[in-house]
């Protein structure tokens, strides 16, 4: 089990980071959508125009690349709980907002 950092953007540039999908509501996390974990992929070598040997224990992920079409590292798949949510895809508690100021 991999510890991400508190901001998901804040991994290494070693790590592709898979970015979660859009902010679905008010009440999930922004740093995980909602999900409760985060993954992305260790880069081990890379990137190559064609698909490279594979080290020991690595896989291969591919890339959209606007010039090259596709582009290839190799490495690990990474997932972990999100630090900011604790895993439960919960934003936190937010405070009740008043529609008048008390009188
Ligand atoms: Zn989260």
């Amino acid at each position: 089990m991999t510890t991400f950092p508190k901001s998901f953007s804040a991994i290494s540039e070693k790590v592709l980071c898979d970015v979660p999908p859009p902010f679905p509501h008010p009440a999930a996390c922004e740093n995980c959508a909602g999900r409760g974990f985060l993954t992305g992929f260790v880069v081990a070598h890379g990137p190559y125009l064609h698909t490279p040997p594979l080290g020991k224990g690595e896989v291969l992920k591919s890339v959209d690349d606007p010039q090259y079409v596709f582009i290839w590292y190799t490495g690990k798949s990474i997932a972990g709980d999100c630090p900011t949510c604790a895993g439960t895809g919960k934003a936190p508690k937010m405070a009740e907002q008043k529609v008048y100021s008390d009188v």
